[in-house]
This record gives C-alpha cells, sequence and structure tokens, in this order.
C-alpha cells in the first residue's frame, strides 16, 4: 500500500471510545523502544505520526491511527503486561483484555521484536496472549541493519525457536533504516485485511 493519508483519530481505553466506522484494525504491540514507531512510520512514509500521541510515561491507551480511510492501525501502549505471567491473564490490563478479546475489527496482530537479541519475557507472554486469544499474528524483528546478513538466518531461529513460533504465523526480518521488509510486511497486513 503507498500511504499518502495517515491520521491520528483517538486515544481510547473503553470500548465505547473506539472508533464506530466498523473498518478493520491491525493491532501493534512492542516493548517501549523496540522500534515500534519506527516500524509504523516506515509503513506509513511519515517521520512521526506514530510518536506525537504515544509518548513514555503517558496513560496507557489504545492510539488509533486511519490509513487511507481504509483500515486503523491501533498502538498498543509499550508497557503493562511486563509483569503479568501466565496464570495471571485475568488481571491483565483491563484495557487490553478487553480490546484483543472483543473487538471484531481486529484482523491480526502485530508483535515486533529487537531482532538483535533472543525475545525478552514481556515479548513472550505478548505472543502467548494473542495466540490465547487466537489472534492472527506477524512477529516483526526489526534493527536488522545492525546485524550483519551472514547471522540473520541464525537470529530467525532464535527468535522463533524462544517464541515457540507457531507456522500458521508470519515473520518478518525488518530494518527502519533501510526499509528491509516494508513491502512484505504490506504484503501480510493488506491479506489479513482482505484489500
Ligand atoms: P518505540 O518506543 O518502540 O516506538 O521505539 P522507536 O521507534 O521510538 O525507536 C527507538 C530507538 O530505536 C530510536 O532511537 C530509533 O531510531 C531506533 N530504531 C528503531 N528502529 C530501528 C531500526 O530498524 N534500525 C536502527 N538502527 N535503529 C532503529
Amino acid at each position: 500500500m503507498n500511504v499518502n493519508q495517515a491520521e491520528f483519530i483517538i486515544s481510547a481505553v473503553s470500548p465505547s471510545q473506539y472508533p464506530q466506522d466498523g473498518l478493520p484494525e491491525i493491532a501493534l504491540a512492542g516493548r517501549s523502544n523496540v522500534g515500534k514507531s519506527s516500524f509504523i512510520n516506515s509503513l506509513i512514509n511519515r517521520k512521526n505520526l506514530a510518536r506525537t500521541s504515544s509518548k513514555p510515561g503517558k496513560t496507557q491507551t489504545l492510539n488509533f491511527y486511519l490509513i487511507e480511510n481504509k483500515f486503523y492501525f491501533v498502538d498498543v501502549p509499550g508497557y503493562g503486561y511486563a509483569k503479568v505471567s501466565k496464570t495471571e491473564k485475568a488481571k491483565w490490563g483491563p484495557m487490553l483484555e478487553t480490546y484483543f478479546t472483543q473487538r471484531e475489527n481486529l484482523k491480526a496482530g502485530i508483535v515486533v521484536v529487537d531482532g538483535r537479541h533472543a525475545p525478552s519475557k514481556e515479548d513472550i507472554q505478548m505472543y502467548e496472549f494473542l495466540k490465547y486469544y487466537q489472534i492472527p499474528t506477524i512477529v516483526v524483528a526489526t534493527k536488522m541493519d545492525k546485524i550483519p546478513r551472514g547471522k540473520w538466518n541464525k537470529q530467525e531461529s532464535l527468535v522463533k525457536k524462544n517464541l515457540n513460533f507457531q507456522k500458521e504465523d508470519k515473520f518478518i526480518l525488518f530494518s527502519s533504516e533501510t526499509k528491509q521488509g516494508k513491502e512484505q510486511a504490506w504484503e501480510l497486513i493488506e491479506g489479513y485485511l482482505g484489500l
């Protein structure tokens, strides 16, 4: 998708604040500083749209960005699931729980991880969470420009192994510096959106 139009619409906490126009949504999650904003901005050809309303430390909200009047990227706050163990799922931030379990417009989740390292506990929990609720998932391993090409395969295997990555999910090696993986990301996203 070649994006000319991208607009921040709303920071929402409760479902009554979610957009009501019925457009499909793609949710994005990742630890803070992992490169999630850069990933979104790369996809929509912007420098800083995805940062203006999701500054670290701000109250946890779901940030909805309308793209080309066709769908929403929903930026999920970069913290809040860090301390949650599998058995504590019921206590998970009610906002995330509500969104991920009840939002029919949600077509897929994207978990952005740092491709240079093994996934963190939080990354694994986020991926498990999406799997638990049977949400189709794309794992984006970013910052690949920081890793020599000869090690990409090894890193991909490491990330997948630690996540217990499922065959039905999708995996992208990405860099917001080189834009590596951008075409692939759009192809997958458009597929999930049915566009
Ligand atoms: P967020 O908190 O997850 O939204 O992270 P940001 O997108 O703000 O990125 C955090 C830092 O990592 C910033 O300094 C970015 O410039 C840097 N960064 C993000 N993506 C990449 C990437 O693909 N390659 C490199 N080298 N740096 C990146």
